[in-house]
């Protein structure tokens, strides 16, 4: 062997898989492949990333300390018990790597966020995955998982790729079975596009909490993801831990007052939550009305749904009828959802052309002489 060689835990590893940007041919692409806003971003937050970017010589606040105090603000929470991270996916991986290792164990569910089993592996513990109940999770599947090697548990709620809600009451009950000594990571990259008291239960139950972590995002509803800005709340002592793994400039300059004029603009925040409940309803009732071609929609609380394929028409050539087309969405043979496609709900002339897209090719299939 000549070389480096990597960690064998490194080298067994599956690359992350982002969604597609670019389609397959010369139609335009509508990317419906990564959740993003398809209104954009709040005009106040593109004009003070502008206006950031005069300033580049200076290494950013270290510590995202008046993002943090906005952030604080907003939700009522204690501005240091939060981190800034560079996305929260940065957040996933140093609560993997400050409290899991080789010999530990990082449960989710089935079904889960992708990033999930690698925030695992590249520390070397083991991702454990909990059955789903209907794609959904499984409280009592997590509970009867934990073993005394768990480190970690990863929860979004609202979850990717499934969009399924749990309720407060079941996610209390798996922090009250959870051993003290294991961390709790409430994943709330999709909180926004709940209405606001659910959305900020979470928050309160981590504030009486020595083991939960909630993490949020600026990827999603507001519109930042080219910016790469997240963020967790936790216990002083585990955002301690957290801190000192962290790359020590995490966040730019720009990212942090983009993220602080976004925050300012709720109105932007509102229209995104309802443009979304509107067109995300409205798709699915098309799904659903093609529910005799086998096409069916998984429930949804996020800005996306999950459509499975149970008829002539498989997820498969969707995805590639689709792609034709110029939608490109998210098939996930690599999840174990050969059958289903996430599709991101866009503006309402994206969603429309979605579902004319879909009624289209279910339409070509059940043609007599289709195959
Ligand atoms: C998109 C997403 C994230 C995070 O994205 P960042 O851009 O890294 O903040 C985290 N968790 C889930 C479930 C997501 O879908």
């Amino acid at each position: 062997m000549t070389g480096p060689t990597p960690k064998p835990w490194i080298a067994a590893m599956t690359p992350y898989t982002p969604g597609r940007s670019t389609g397959g041919s010369n139609a335009p692409a509508i990317k419906l492949s990564s959740n993003e806003n398809p209104l954009g971003t709040s005009a106040r937050a593109a004009e003070a990333l502008a206006e950031a970017r005069g300033s580049l010589a200076r290494y950013p606040d270290p510590g995202s300390t008046a993002l943090r105090g906005a952030i604080g603000a907003l939700h009522g929470i204690a501005a240091e018990r939060i981190i800034c991270g560079t996305g929260s996916d940065e957040i996933l991986h140093l609560a993997a790597g400050a409290y899991a290792g080789q010999g530990d164990e990082i449960l989710y569910v089935r079904y889960g966020f992708s990033v999930y089993p690698l925030a695992a592996q590249r520390v070397g513990a083991t991702p454990v995955e909990a059955d789903d109940r209907d794609y959904a999770t499984d409280i009592d599947a997590l509970i009867a998982a934990i073993t005394p090697r768990t480190r970690v548990i990863f929860l979004a709620n609202p979850n990717n790729p499934t969009g399924t809600y749990t309720g407060m009451a079941e996610v209390a009950r798996l922090h009250d079975a959870m051993p003290a000594d294991c961390l709790l990571v409430i994943d709330q990259a999709y909180a926004e596009y709940l209405d606001p008291e659910r959305a900020a239960a979470p928050l309160a139950l981590a504030r009486d909490a020595d083991n939960i972590v909630v993490t949020r995002t600026f990827s999603k509803i507001y519109g930042l993801a080219a910016e790469r800005i997240g963020w967790g709340y936790g216990p002083p002592a585990v955002i301690e831990a957290l801190n000192r793994i962290r790359a020590p400039f995490n966040v730019t300059t720009a990212g942090q007052k983009a993220a602080m004029a976004a925050l300012g603009d709720q109105d932007f925040v509102a229209t995104s939550r309802a443009h979304n409940a509107k067109w995300r309803a409205w798709l699915a009732g098309r799904i659903a009305a093609m529910g005799n071609a086998g096409l069916s929609a998984v429930p949804s609380e996020a800005n996306f749904l999950l459509v499975l394929f149970d008829g002539a028409l498989s997820a498969e050539a969707a995805y590639e009828g689709l792609m034709a087309r110029g939608y490109i969405t998210r098939w996930l043979p690599g999840q174990g959802l050969a059958h289903g496609l996430r599709i991101t709900i866009g503006t309402e002339e994206e969603t429309r052309g979605v579902a004319e897209v879909l009624e289209a090719l279910v339409g070509e299939c059940q043609a007599p002489g289709a195959r």
